[in-house]
């Protein structure tokens, strides 16, 4: 940081202006608090508009609202991710949080009293600081993608838009998780699809006797069951794949099933059993990495990962909201991040310092 950063002061900095940032922002105004929320897009929900054009939400819309105003439309429908981006886009607009956008944060360090919280040619005082910057962060694909030669059109699933632009041939879809599912059917209208399944996931009805499945989640509290209890803790484990099933991808959509891609070679793809794909694209549908690399305050354990209880860690002041299973099924869900939201917002009434009345002027570093 250079002598002559700007430095400002807040009560509170929340890094991520998506589902989390935003919830966490409305709990804050609610209470008086001031804060401010820094986005790295250019755009509030950028996770939101990154998404593949045809995404339908697997939680119906009466499960996806935040605090404060519910979900337009029909409450059993399943909305597309571009409403949620303009539903979250309004919410920002509607509660006037403020939203700094194009505002990325490149560290946060501990200082005297709260942390720094650093972007390119600025920096705020917090106080207090949640982080909510998602759940899924960096692409992840396998090492043994590099094997595959330039010849074969190769690309994570976070950067699929529309079956349009895959070239004729052979496709391949590697990651048996929900969004391997959906883009291998969608696909499947206009290509011979394989999808490469390398841990089964568990499951689930999308809707149960007319009623959608997160209804009886609810119901049953099953969704509440914390990473405490015995049921939860079990749940945390297994991945579950909703509304899908891979009989059903390869009975109605004709989708070639596989197991775990296990090597590469030019345009050659080999499994697990020994057999190989000759491909033309393959779609790495293989999940996200966690990046905590730029939070330089000592709260992870050997592994990298955060230590933390319900999104609080041993660092006074600063927080995680958003995580899967932070606390719940529903910590990284639409419908429920409020009830992580509002517990941090509680522990931030609680922790605030005497120097809340203070006057927050900017000031420079001499
Ligand atoms: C394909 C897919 C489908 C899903 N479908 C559903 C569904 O049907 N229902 C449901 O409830 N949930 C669904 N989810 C899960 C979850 O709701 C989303 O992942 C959601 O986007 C998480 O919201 P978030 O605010 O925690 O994180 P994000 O939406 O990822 O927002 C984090 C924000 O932080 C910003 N950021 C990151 N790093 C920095 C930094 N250093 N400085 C400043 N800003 C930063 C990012 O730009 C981003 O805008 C789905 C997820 C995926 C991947």
């Amino acid at each position: 940081m250079s002598n002559d950063t700007a430095i400002e002061q807040r009560e509170v900095v929340v890094v991520g202006g998506g589902q989390s940032g935003l919830a966490m922002g409305y709990l804050l105004g609610r209470r008086g608090i001031d804060f401010t929320i820094l986005e790295a897009a250019d755009a509030p929900a950028a996770a939101w508009r990154g998404r593949w054009d045809s995404l339908r939400l697997f939680t119906p819309a009466r499960y996806d609202a935040l605090p404060g105003v519910t979900f337009p439309g029909d409450p059993d429908r399943y909305p597309t991710g571009d409403e949620v981006a303009v539903y979250l886009t309004d919410y920002a607009r509607r509660f006037e949080l403020p939203v700094e956008l194009d505002s990325r944060v490149t560290s946060i360090t501990k200082a005297d009293r709260g942390y720094l919280v650093e972007l390119d040619h600025r920096a705020y005082l917090a106080e207090q600081v949640v982080v909510a910057t998602g759940p899924f962060q960096v692409p992840r694909v396998p090492v043994l993608a590099e094997r595959l030669g330039p010849e074969v059109v190769q690309f994570h699933s976070s950067v699929y838009r529309e079956p349009d632009a895959i070239p004729a041939g052979t496709l391949l879809v590697v990651g048996g998780g929900n969004s391997g599912f959906q883009i291998a059917q969608e696909l499947s209208a206009l290509h011979e699809v394989h999808l490469s399944i390398g841990s089964r996931q568990t499951p689930l009805p999308q809707r149960i006797l007319g009623r959608d499945l997160f209804w009886y989640l609810e119901k049953t509290g099953l969704i509440y069951k914390t990473t405490d209890s015995r049921i939860g803790r079990r749940a945390s484990g297994r991945e579950t794949l909703v509304g899908s099933s891979p009989r059903a991808l390869r009975r109605r959509y004709g989708v070639e099933l596989h197991g775990r891609t296990v090597d590469a070679a030019g345009s050659t793809v080999t499994f697990d059993d020994g057999t190989s794909l000759d491909v033309r694209t393959v779609v790495w549908a293989t999940g996200f990495e966690l990046d905590h690399s730029w939070i330089d305050v000592p709260i992870f354990d050997d592994n990298g990962r955060v230590v933390h209880r319900r999104g609080v860690t041993q660092s006074p002041g600063l927080y995680f909201l958003g995580l899967t299973w932070q606390h719940t099924r529903g910590s990284a869900l639409l419908g429920w991040v409020k009830d992580d939201a509002e517990y941090i917002a509680q522990q931030i009434t609680a922790n605030r310092s005497v120097a809340a009345g203070e006057s927050r002027k900017p000031e420079r570093v001499a």
